[in-house]
């Protein structure tokens, strides 16, 4: 489902993503690890667009991402496609960033109306059976200010699910919870996991990694080090650097 080969980033002079490969096929999750700065983000944000990339290629249902191709020239597409394109994606940040003057029902309808072009009354219906999934049938009508960050995070994916993604990225959507409220919004994920979506994660919760990833990235300094089964990268890891790194996190 999403294929990146040889992704390349630079920010002037500097290289944020440096030949970065991946494969993700659907129904699968893979989570990515990495110290701060080695490039998860920016990963991810050429993934759905949120920031062109100045090398290699992405492809998301075998449909080239940012760019269209004529011949042996790549031409960037308009923006108008590149919504087209993106409105598949579901992405959940690291803030829950929902809109604080609308309620979590709001929250999850306003895409599938304004963007979907759904009707109120049945986006409704669904978007109440997405809070319900997520555990949040009780606070369909409450604001953002009203509910716990773990709540709010459980907006925000039933949110992404609104959009009838194909794909989901996450860019550490439990590291700013407090811990008790973690495995509330680890448990949703692994409940969606199952349900067959397709998810990109970055994550340090390595014991989410061990238990529902399929494939396991280690990144860092802007390069793929280590990309492989779970099972493999983080019981018998090949780098040095990756064995490290999960020393260190645990
Ligand atoms: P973290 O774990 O802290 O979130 P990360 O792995 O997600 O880190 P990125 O946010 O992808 O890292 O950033 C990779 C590198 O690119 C960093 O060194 C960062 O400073 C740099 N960078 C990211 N965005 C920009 C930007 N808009 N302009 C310049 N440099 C940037
Ligand atoms: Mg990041």
């Amino acid at each position: 489902l999403v294929k990146a080969i040889d992704v390349t980033k630079n920010y002037g002079h500097f290289c944020a993503l440096d030949k970065v490969s991946l494969e993700v096929t659907r129904g699968e999750v893979c989570c990515i690890i990495g110290p701060s700065g080695s490039g998860k983000s920016t990963l991810l944000r050429c993934i759905n667009l949120l920031e062109r990339m100045d090398g290699g290629g992405i492809w998301v249902n075998d449909e080239l991402v940012g760019y269209r191709r004529e011949g042996d020239n790549l031409y960037q597409i308009s923006d108008v496609e590149i919504s087209r394109q993106r409105r598949r994606i579901g992405m959940v940040f690291q803030r829950f960033n929902l809109f604080p003057h609308m309620t979590a029902l709001e929250n999850v309808i306003e895409g599938p109306v304004h963007v979907l072009g759904e009707q109120v009354k049945d986006a409704e219906e669904r978007g109440r059976t997405l809070l319900e999934r997520v555990g949040l049938a009780e606070k369909a009508n409450h604001y953002p200010s009203e509910l716990s960050g773990g709540q709010q995070q459980r907006v925000a994916i039933a949110r992404a699910m609104g959009m009838r993604p194909n794909l989901i990225l996450f860019d550490e959507p439990t590291s700013a919870l407090d811990p008790e409220l973690v495995s509330e919004v680890l448990d949703v994920m692994k409940d969606l996991a199952a349900s067959g979506m397709t998810m990109i994660v970055v994550t340090h919760e390595l014991g989410f990694a061990r238990n529902v990833a399929n494939t396991v990235a280690f990144m860092e300094a802007g390069k793929m080090v280590e990309f492989g089964l779970a099972s493999e990268v983080l019981s018998a890891p090949k780098s040095a650097r990756t064995a490290e790194f999960i020393k260190a996190v645990h």
